[in-house]
């Protein structure tokens, strides 16, 4: 493909984008294609000539857009939202183009510095304390990861390495050294609670360290508690085990619920303060509703400046705040326990810059060695939006969350709301049918409500399951919902929860 063909199909391209966006309503929500539809299409090996680009573009339509589930309609309510927005989508274009592994600073100093500055901009707009800056005072700084289990993994990893060496005496060395880590690694053990998401548990399998989910209650509303905490710390205590690191939520998956920072601030300094030798890494995952924090009285709800007493923090602007997938911001109050427990040097990648120390090699700070131009995207959305932009939608999508638990009060007839809105997040569930309903039965019939909705093809939610109870969960985050899309949501929902009250 020469210039002259690239710019008829990029033409071509952005129209194709453009005419997706403009008639993504009338589409169903998720695919209806049969496992393996796509091998049937395509043929069994590589084309032997190149193609003229007019053929492969028209086999999108044909060929992709069906097995394609699509997370930017406004019927989109399941999960958390994977945004994206036009300013995302140039972002990524320049970054293809300026394809590179810029993994050290002298691979590419814009993106390292472009990253630095966007992510100082990311912190101070979600109100993170400066401790968590690169020009703070702990000497912190946020990196972009792939993902929040990403983000999460590497927490972990740094989180080991300083309790291993603040706790392993440090005269041993050698194969004393190597012994005593192994003994004290088998006795570590991370914590996180019933409603953390898995990413942390799937951390510790990697990891090989032992996993303990501390049980959170409704009455508690599901949040991590200095009581919880308190009791799990004590039974590890008489096990003989040392807990190293907990993850803490803000915005769990299942419910938005968020775990009490000051209550587990408490537990942890009874157990070990901080900043003593041993104490236990704290990591907030605020993977979604960390977007929540570019409004003001986000942070002040959260008491988001109760984390410069924990240890890292990460958010995904690919979720909820128009960045398109990978855009993990992970944040450390002091950098170099990253460096400390990732760096390994490699000949091939020494360079004056590094060597001199004078520069930040963002491969010290993650698992991978080889980094995308990613930071491009954020500074296109957060020049293009503005931090108003971002707070007015973030705002309109709680409200229509909002609206959409009171549009379910007012049916109490036939419908529970179990916990929300929250964040955008409502749970609910169909009322019980009479005093006498089982558990069982409510769970069945919940289940049929939701199946059905789901087989309309007008909206996707997901479901969960909490204490036994089947529950549905609504999202209102989507950019292209709007208040008539959540009425055509509490209209499909009254329907089908009629037809399936009267059995
Ligand atoms: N943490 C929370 C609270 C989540 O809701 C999710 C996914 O929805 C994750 C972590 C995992 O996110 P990722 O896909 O970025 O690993």
């Amino acid at each position: 493909m020469d210039a002259h063909e690239f710019k008829e199909a990029a033409t071509a391209t952005i129209d194709d984008i453009i005419a997706y966006f403009e008639t993504l309503p009338a589409r169903d929500v998720v695919s209806r294609v049969e496992p393996g539809y796509l091998r049937k299409l395509l043929p069994s090996s590589a084309p032997q000539e190149g193609e003229a680009w007019p053929a492969i573009q028209r086999d999108v339509e044909a060929k992709i857009m069906p097995g394609i589930t699509h997370w930017s309609h406004p019927g989109f309510h399941a999960f958390f939202p994977c945004a994206t927005s036009y300013p995302s989508i140039l972002g990524e274009l320049y970054s293809a183009a300026l394809s590179g592994a810029c993994f050290n600073w002298i691979c590419s100093p814009a993106v390292t510095e472009l990253e630095t500055v966007v992510l100082d901009w990311l912190a101070q707009m979600l109100g993170l304390p400066p401790c968590f800056l690169s020009t703070g005072p702990t000497a912190g700084g946020g990196v972009i990861q792939g993902s929040a289990s990403e983000a999460v993994l590497t927490a972990m990893v740094a989180a080991r390495d300083k309790y291993l060496r603040e706790t392993v005496p440090a005269h041993l060395e050698g194969d004393a050294r190597e012994d005593a880590v192994m003994v004290k690694r088998s006795k570590m053990v991370a914590l996180a609670t019933t409603l953390t998401h898995s990413s942390a548990k799937k951390a510790a399998l990697i990891l090989g360290c032992r996993f303990r989910a501390i049980k959170v209650r409704e009455e508690d509303g599901y949040a991590l508690t200095k009581v919880g905490l308190t009791a799990a710390l004590d039974e590890c205590r008489a096990q003989g085990l040392e807990p190293f690191f907990l993850a803490v939520t803000l915005g769990t998956t299942d419910v938005c619920s968020v775990d009490d920072f000051a209550g587990v601030a408490e537990a942890l300094d009874e157990h070990a303060p901080a900043g003593q030798p041993g104490e236990v890494w704290v990591h907030v995952d605020a993977a979604y509703a960390g977007a929540a924090l570019v409004c003001p009285e986000v942070q002040e709800s959260t008491r988001i400046e109760l984390i410069s007493r924990f240890h890292s923090f990460d958010m995904n602007m690919h979720k909820w705040l128009l960045v398109n997938f990978d855009a993990s911001c992970f944040f450390v109050r002091d950098r170099e326990w990253l460096v400390q427990a990732l760096s390994v040097n490699q000949a091939v990648y020494g360079n004056k810059a590094s060597d001199g120390g004078l520069v930040t090699d963002y491969r010290e700070w993650q698992i991978p060695l080889g980094r995308r131009f990613r930071s491009l995207k954020i500074w296109f959305v957060l020049r293009s939006y503005g931090v108003k932009g971002l707070q007015e939608y973030i705002r309109r999508t709680i409200k229509m969350g909002e609206e959409f638990a009171e549009a379910l009060r007012v049916r109490s007839d036939l419908f529970e709301i179990v916990t929300g809105p929250s964040f955008a997040l409502t749970v609910f569930r169909l009322a019980a049918k009479s005093e006498s309903a089982s558990l069982e039965e409510r769970n069945a019939l919940t289940r049929n409500l939701y199946e059905k909705v789901n087989a309309t093809g007008k909206i996707w939610l997901t479901s969960t399951e909490l204490d036994g109870r089947f529950a549905i969960r609504l999202m209102t985050g989507v950019r292209t919902t709007e208040g008539e899309h959540i009425q055509t949501a509490v209209k499909t929902l009254v329907e089908v929860a009629e037809e399936v009250m009267r059995g």
